[in-house]
């Protein structure tokens, strides 16, 4: 066997003990080895939804995952080849048409409606998502839509809600939130939550059996309707087309509309204009990336509910360190639970800083001071001398804060450190950068935006 083969079960068998067996079967088990290509790990998938999904959900974490098992890998490809499902051990759920939604898995939402609508994870409540800064107007505007939809009259505050954000920030927790809420104190009434690829598919299938007024009836008749991950449907202009006329069939009769994507429907590509602006009609609300104090909530809450003790130290330790996202910050508590459990011991900063060094090697090996301020430096089209340089204007000062805002958050490196690495600064001035930057990521979309990228760009 090619060791990339056995590398690839290890990694997928420890995701595999982070995010459980369910979502194992349905989205992990079919990944297979295509090769390993220099530092590219290139692992192909059955279809193109499962490619999408594992893409937006999971590859981070298999990369990260890989890089503990084989340094040298530094990429992962993810590629459609249709031939890896007859040799999945099992059939992959999605690539069924018709068939159950996830074997084993939370039960459906709209039973009746078995195959429209996707299962809801269980612990995607209100009372489980933790609100701070970074989430509290997407967080209060679900709320505010989950109350109305259970309530007697049918007020719709506003008509779409749409949440958007980077990845692993909660948009899909807010959704099931919603979708739980109404199942709870309002079963008779029907809701539909899908991503929309899901969608996208329903609408082929319903094409291609010819039964496109069942699923118009279907789609037409919910108290609620949620897509998630609309980015998904960019370009597709026959899935645009029904979604526009679903959304609007829906509207008219004053049902309740909920969409995420990855961007505003300002920035979102490959959408037709019409679509667009009916996308932004109701209440456009984005999800920041975490800050430091909510990823400790975050973690406090989610310790508390595994009935796990960890020192304060360790959370801290945790909370600074894995700034990616909350599902990266969760998969680090699950390993931390899964190692204290088995070994009994409780955990120290020093085992807590052994167990996850893959995961924050990851978060942090690649990336140096000089990387962060040369993107920067591109990105906002100065010169690379203008880091270290005396320069005080506005539009070499503010690319300088980021990329020390940057340099604080994504390497280990100390205030002094980092304010030498630019032009031999006081620490206290890079402190000045960092607050300076977190103010105007709470005020100023488009810089938080450009932020947001760089960080990517930098992590990837
Ligand atoms: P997205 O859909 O934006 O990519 P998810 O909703 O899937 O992100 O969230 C990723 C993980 O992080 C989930 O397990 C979710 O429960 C958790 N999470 C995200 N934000 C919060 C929060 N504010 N409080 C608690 N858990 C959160
Ligand atoms: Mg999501």
């Amino acid at each position: 066997m090619r060791p990339g083969i056995a590398e690839l079960d290890r990694v997928v068998g420890l995701l595999k003990d982070e995010v459980g067996e369910t979502a194992y079967r349905s989205w992990l088990q079919s990944l297979r080895l295509e090769r390993i290509d220099g530092g590219e790990a290139i692992v192909a998938v059955p279809t193109r939804f499962l490619r999408n999904w594992v893409a937006t959900h999971y590859a981070d974490r298999l990369l990260a995952l890989w890089r503990g098992e084989n340094p040298a890998v530094v990429r992962l490809s993810l590629i459609v080849d249709p031939q890896v499902v007859a040799s999945a051990r099992e059939e992959v759920p999605v690539a069924e048409p018709g068939g159950p939604a996830e074997p084993g898995g939370p039960p459906d939402i709209a039973e009746d409606k078995g195959q429209l609508s996707a299962p809801l994870d269980p612990r995607f409540t209100f009372e489980n998502f933790i609100v701070g800064k970074p989430n509290e107007l997407a967080h209060a505007a679900a709320r505010r839509v989950a109350e109305a939809c259970v309530g007697p009259d049918r007020v719709v505050p506003f008509n779409p809600l749409f949440l958007y954000g980077g990845v692993g920030l909660g948009k899909t927790h807010l959704m099931h939130a919603i979708a739980w809420h109404m199942r709870l104190r309002a079963p008779a009434r029907k809701v539909i939550y899908l991503s929309a690829e899901k969608f996208m598919y329903q609408f082929i299938r319903a094409l291609r059996f010819k039964s496109t007024m069942d699923f118009k009836d279907a789609f037409r008749s919910v108290d609620l309707l949620m897509i998630d991950d609309v980015q998904f449907i960019s370009g597709k202009e026959s899935t645009q087309e029904e979604f526009f006329h679903t959304f609007n069939a829906l509207v008219d009769q004053n049902r309740q509309i909920v969409i995420s994507a990855d961007k505003s429907p300002s920035d979102l590509e490959g959408l037709e204009e019409r679509m667009r602006s009916r996308l932004g009609w109701g209440l456009v609300a984005d999800i920041h990336p975490t800050t430091y104090e909510l990823r400790l909530g975050i973690l406090q809450s989610k310790a508390e509910q595994k009935g796990l003790r960890l020192p304060q130290k360790v959370m801290e330790f945790l909370a600074h360190k894995i700034v990616s996202n909350v599902r990266e910050l969760e998969g680090a508590l699950n390993r931390i639970t899964a190692q204290s459990q088995l070994i009994g011991r409780d955990i120290t900063l020093e085992s807590a800083q052994e167990l996850l060094h893959d995961l924050l090697r990851a978060n942090e090996r690649r990336v140096t001071i000089d990387e962060i301020q040369r993107k920067v430096a591109e990105h906002f089209n100065i010169k690379m001398a203008e880091m270290t340089s005396t320069r005080r204007a506005r539009v070499v000062a503010r690319p300088r804060q980021v990329a020390m805002y940057l340099a604080k958050q994504l390497t280990p490196r100390s205030l002094p450190e980092i304010g030498r690495k630019f032009g031999g600064r006081d620490h206290t001035t890079v402190m000045h950068a960092v607050k300076k930057i977190e103010e105007l990521i709470a005020t100023d979309r488009s810089l938080a935006e450009d932020v947001e990228l760089l960080r990517r760009m930098v992590q990837s």
